[in-house]
């Protein structure tokens, strides 16, 4: 023991002092003294793909929903690239995942990084290439973040397994994933991260979220089991082929619109709604990374309400957003990669506001057209009010504050019987934080159902039973809203199906059709929505009642939509000058130059807007090179020792 110095009655333990002297002790009894050191460095940050490959390279794409991932790998094969997507990670993902892979990492990452070592085997093994012929054939397309939980390690992750799988040198490229529209980008790469690739992937992933939607929206109402699915194949199948063709994607929902249209469904059962929220990728999978979750609902009697791929982007948008806003005080003082120093910080926030537009009108755009009416995606600065409160936003990682306000959503906006939270194994934001934070809010709220679930894709039997648990609670809620409503309004089961299927009741048992949202469950609004025609007095009466219905939505609108809308302007009004003299100042200059088409003036003011400056450039490849030539620390701070009571 080393030597206890006696400060004020209290000894001093230098702690430092006995582990080193203990682990001395044991690196020379197991002979570590004398083993030369390798540590591992990361010696792929920049991947070589050149465009002279991209004929012969394939990426690989994977890591959203089943839907996204195929659509991405459409929409890119239509700009040139060869693309195959992996198929969902599964059990045998997660054992090459910790087989390769670093002690203690998060599920995801085993799930992602196992999914992608799997597959090379099985290129290696099952289709006889040879370890170089995979590292020279394939390549793999993933997003990238700086943390900062472990979605900042997943790139470094990646190649550590591919290394010690025998697959050194595999590319792995990233685009990163908070850096929008402004990546590092050049035309002697192989691929090529310009506005065209980020709309190319935008409308896979947008599409997808809203086939999705009409999906789980759709399927627990269906009256032939799977002929939802087999509707959502042909569509998914139909945008396919016009993405990698290039033909209109709008042209291919419409033509899904009419056969989800033709599926036959009831919406007269009393199904308990239930979200699904959490982690990223642990809610987003539809495999055994959260053991088929969504499926499992369906199948013990629910309808599940899902997240979209939207919310995060517009998620990110926010973020940007408040720390724009934040960093407006700082100006000359703050010096950092994203500091406003020098720069036109209205045209930013402006860029920011429209960006946040555009996607929304994008979104809806496909959304209407596939006939999924009804869905507003997420305002951002509404979650932040509502998760403020007890999880502050500037704490960022992994779904940051929005678990938490989703719940407290959840429940006062009346959008879900029960909330499941799925919170992957050794996830530090969702499992270390979140959760805490979500006892408060259940004492809060009492009333919420909400049962947080771990998956460590290892324990299927207790996950499904603890789900099935809470579902129970929110089958007999479902079960009481649906009579109760029956009863408020005075009619009956058998007359509202009658309603339905009477000539007058047709267009209120369309597909297509949503209700106005009331209460949690899809049945109880509708009750509530038709009773009042089914319970009206021949055409007259039901004339009235559409009068009356369409003057309070009409109100409603003003006083929900309108407002949300008219606080969007004003809060976006202060910037539009700066957009004006931006555009004014592009279109200026074209002009000058004799007048280019408006496709191609459109493209060079987008180009503009969203290329890295040579500045920007400069700092990105400045970082890349400190990050891979930064020395390994060998010495470390000393901390004081702790105070031991003698
Ligand atoms: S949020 Fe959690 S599970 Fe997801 S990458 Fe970060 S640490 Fe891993």
């Amino acid at each position: 023991m080393g030597e206890p110095k006696n400060i004020d009655g209290l000894t001093e333990l230098d702690i430092e002092a006995e582990l080193a002297r203990f682990e001395a002790e044991e690196r020379a009894k197991l002979g570590l003294e004398t083993a030369p050191k390798e540590h591992w460095v990361d010696e792929m940050t920049t991947p070589n793909f050149t465009a002279s490959q991209r004929k012969k390279t394939t990426l690989l794409v994977g890591g959203l929903t089943l839907a996204q991932d195929f659509l991405i790998e459409g929409a890119l094969k239509g700009i040139g690239y060869e693309v195959r997507a992996l198929t969902e990670a599964d059990e045998t993902a997660l054992r090459f995942g910790k087989e390769y892979g670093n002690r203690g990492q998060c599920n995801p990452t085993y799930f992602t990084v196992g999914n992608l070592v799997k597959e090379l085997c099985r290129l290696r093994d099952q289709e006889g290439l040879t370890s170089e012929e995979v590292v020279e054939r394939y390549a793999f397309l993933t997003a990238g973040a700086c943390g900062p939980c472990r979605f900042g390690m997943y790139v470094t992750e990646y190649r550590k397994a591919l290394r010690d799988a025998g697959f050194d040198g595999f590319r792995v490229l990233l685009f990163q994933q908070t850096g929008g529209f402004k990546q590092a980008t050049g035309e002697e790469l192989g691929l090529v991260l310009n506005p065209n690739f980020f709309i190319t992937v935008g409308k896979a992933i947008f599409t997808g979220d809203v086939i999705n939607l009409m999906g789980y929206r759709l399927r627990p109402y269906e009256v032939e089991p799977g002929s939802v699915d087999a509707a959502i194949e042909a569509v998914k199948k139909d945008v396919y082929e016009s993405l990698q063709n290039g033909k209109s994607v709008y042209a291919a929902l419409w033509r899904g619109r009419k056969r989800l249209e033709a599926v036959k469904i009831d919406r007269m059962k009393a199904k308990p709604k239930v979200a699904v929220i959490g982690e990223f990728w642990a809610m987003t999978t539809e495999g055994d990374g959260n053991y088929h979750l969504q499926r499992f609902l369906e199948q013990e009697g629910a309808e599940v309400g899902i997240q979209v791929l939207a919310a995060t982007l517009l998620y990110n948008l926010w973020e940007f957003r408040h720390d724009t806003t934040a960093r407006l005080e700082l100006r000359g003082a703050d010096q950092s990669k994203f500091g406003l120093a020098g720069s036109d910080a209205g045209l930013t926030l402006g860029g920011l506001y429209f960006a946040e537009l555009a996607l929304r009108m994008w979104w809806q755009s496909y959304a209407k057209i596939l006939g999924l009416t009804g869905f507003v995606l997420p305002d951002m600065d509404e979650v932040a009010r509502a998760g403020h409160s007890h999880y502050n936003v500037e704490l960022r990682g992994g779904e940051g504050h929005l678990e938490v306000a989703k719940l407290i959503l959840n429940v006062v906006k009346q959008k879900a019987h029960m909330t499941v939270s799925v919170k992957p194994f050794g996830c530090m934001p969702s499992s270390g934080v979140s959760d805490g934070v979500q006892s408060v809010i259940t004492e809060l709220y009492p009333e919420a159902i909400f049962c947080p679930v771990e998956t460590s894709g290892d324990g299927a039997v207790n996950f499904y039973s603890r789900v099935q648990m809470y579902l129970f609670k929110a089958r007999q809620r479902a079960r009481e809203e649906f009579d109760k409503t029956l009863a408020d309004e005075g009619v009956t089961e058998a007359q509202l199906r009658a309603f339905l299927e009477s000539p007058a009741g047709k267009r209120f048992a369309s597909n297509l059709r949503v209700p106005p949202h009331v209460s949690a469950g899809t049945t109880t609004d509708l009750i509530r929505e038709i009773a009042p025609y089914a319970k009206a007095n021949g055409a007259l009466g039901r004339a009235k009642v559409r009068a009356t219905v369409t003057a309070k939505s009409a109100k409603k609108w003003v006083e929900k939509d309108g407002k949300r809308w008219l606080t969007f302007g004003r809060e976006m009004s202060p910037y539009l000058p700066a957009i004006a003299r931006f555009v004014g100042k592009e279109l200026a200059e074209q002009v000058e130059q004799k007048a280019p088409s408006v496709t191609k003036a459109w493209t060079r003011v987008f180009d503009r807007a969203t290329k890295l400056s040579a500045e920007e450039e400069a700092q990105v490849r400045a970082a890349e090179i400190a990050a891979a030539t930064a020395p390994i620390p060998t010495e470390k701070k000393k901390p004081q020792g702790l105070p031991v009571v003698a």
